[in-house]
């Protein structure tokens, strides 16, 4: 039986999705049927993911000016 530093360890390799052998991928699923909190941890780790590969939003006119305020030689 897979034991919750288990289902961590392989996390990621669920994220993305990765090919598992079909042993290994039903001992994960088994795990997280019984397991509240690695199916907790997968759904946040799955939405920082989701997050992390945002763009960042666009920059409103009044950034977009003080960004380029600070890109401004000093003394003009
Ligand atoms: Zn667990």
């Amino acid at each position: 039986m897979l034991k919750c530093r288990d289902l961590v360890n392989q996390a990621d390799l669920l994220i993305d999705g990765a090919e598992l052998r079909p042993g290994r991928r039903l001992a994960l699923r088994a795990h997280l049927l019984i397991c509240r909190h690695c199916r907790r941890y997968l759904r946040q780790l799955d939405a920082l993911t989701d997050h992390l590969h945002q763009p960042p939003p666009p920059l409103n006119e009044r950034d977009t000016r003080a960004v380029l305020e600070r890109l401004e030689p000093r003394g003009r």
